[in-house]
């Protein structure tokens, strides 16, 4: 390829970060199974300590398996560097951690992962952080949530279960306007599907464990750092922006610019935190990254379907599918994601909460369980099940209420799928 010629998205699934290994010519990156790394002398030692030179040390901090699932995962988001961590909430975890004080603020959609909520509600108050919550269909309650301790604001492309497109650009307008870094979870969508970065996101974090990772077999999560945001101009964010003391005074942003932010998630956050992906995992999720163009299309090609099956059905009160015609979303859909609008939708039962139990129960191909983004098409009645610990005003507003199923659909024959909902309907 000649020098000038910019790789496509598919060609970077598979070849972005990886270069057969200079020692022993293995063509697929090994699993560099290796808790630490032999320093060539004591002067190698003090600039990997010094973060004058960059290498390995160990594996909580950096590893080479990992070093590729960071390029690649960069590289197909379009961001300055990432860091894998060992799940998506992990990643949550340090991209807080990297940016809050005690006693900051933070706007959050309240549609969201019921994981996330739980987290930003309750483990955050710990640290002294604060969630404000906002609807993620109004760009205006963001800024009516914006106070003077705001540090950052927090959205999912697709939201999660509700099958809500984000209007991220009008969100990102509110976010300048405060001086705050905007942060995505592109879980649901997949750089294949959209690239936030393009519509004004600052940092992406992901849940690899969906998608991205693709097959059920393993956790992780990734920060990535779009390099779009000033922290010296801020001066809000003294992690970045003050010397600092475990660095021997280095201010990071100053030594690092445009890629600062995924330095200190990495020698801070992941450092001080602790939660480093197992080398294992980075090597399965990078497999499944591979392929993941002509997965994401299969999943969107086949929910369209389903949807439009479902809409039918006669036992169904509603289909939120944002790929549908009529639905809400379907413009911001076709404006942030034409190729499709993802694989996880929700639909609702005119017979409530029972009903949504008898389905879940009488699949035989849909699997009943707490995941996402697998090739196996997966179930869940999300009310007795992820979000059970919310109140019922809180699922609700989360679209996630007692008649609510939600749907992963995998990569199986369509006809299949259709088949086995149809005669776990005539059960409900
Ligand atoms: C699963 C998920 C998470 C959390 O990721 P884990 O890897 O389970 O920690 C966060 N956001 C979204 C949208 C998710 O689907």
């Amino acid at each position: 390829m000649s020098e000038e010629r910019q790789p496509g998205f598919n060609t970077l699934a598979i070849h972005a970060g990886a270069q057969p290994d200079p020692s022993s010519g293995a063509r697929v990156t090994p699993i560099y199974q290796t808790t630490s790394f032999v320093f060539d002398d004591v002067d190698h030692a003090a600039a990997l300590f010094n973060l004058e030179t960059f290498g390995n040390i160990y594996t909580r901090i950096m590893n080479p398996t990992q070093a590729v699932l960071e390029e690649r995962v960069a590289a197909l988001e379009g961001g300055t560097a990432a860091l894998a961590v060992a799940s998506g909430h992990a990643a949550q975890a340090i991209v807080f951690h990297t940016l809050l004080e005690p006693g900051d603020e933070f706007i959050a959609a309240r549609q969201l992962y019921g994981g996330s909520m739980n987290q930003f509600s309750q483990a955050f108050t710990k640290f002294g952080w604060r969630v404000r919550w906002a609807d993620t269909t109004d760009a205006e309650s963001f800024r009516a949530a914006v106070t003077p301790k705001t540090k950052a604001i927090f959205v999912e492309s697709i939201a999660n279960p509700g099958g809500i497109i984000t209007d991220i650009a009008a969100i990102s307008a509110v976010a300048k306007e405060a001086g705050v870094p905007l942060i995505v979870d592109n879980t649901l969508a997949t750089p294949y599907l959209m690239q936030p970065k393009e519509h004004g996101a600052d940092i992406i974090v992901h849940s690899l464990t969906k998608f991205l990772g693709g097959h059920g077999n393993s956790i992780g999560g990734a920060i990535v750092d779009c390099g779009t945001f000033d922290w010296i101009a801020s001066g809000r964010y003294p992690t970045l922006s003050a010397p600092c003391p475990s660095y021997h005074g280095i201010t990071l942003a100053e030594t690092f610019g445009n890629f600062a932010f995924a330095i200190a998630c990495r020698v801070l956050g992941l450092r001080d935190l602790g939660p480093a992906i197992a080398p294992l995992n980075a090597f399965l999720i990078l497999t499944g990254i591979e392929t993941l163009p002509l997965r994401m299309q299969r999943h969107c090609d086949n929910a369209l379907q389903v949807a439009e099956w479902l809409t039918a059905h006669d036992k169904v009160a509603w289909v939120n599918y944002a790929g549908l015609p009529g639905n809400e979303f379907l413009a911001l859909a076709e404006r942030y994601c034409p190729k499709g609008a993802g694989g996880v939708f929700t639909f609702g039962l005119k017979g409530g909460y029972d009903a949504g139990i008898a389905v879940v129960s009488n699949v035989e191909l849909f699997s009943h369980l707490a995941n996402i983004g697998d090739t196996r098409s997966l179930i869940i009645h999300p009310a007795s099940t992820t979000h059970r610990q919310l109140s019922d005003e809180q699922r609700d507003r989360a679209g996630a209420g007692s008649d609510v199923v939600r749907l992963s659909i995998g990569l199986e024959d369509v006809d299949d799928l259709i088949a086995d909902l149809d005669q776990a309907l005539a059960k409900a």
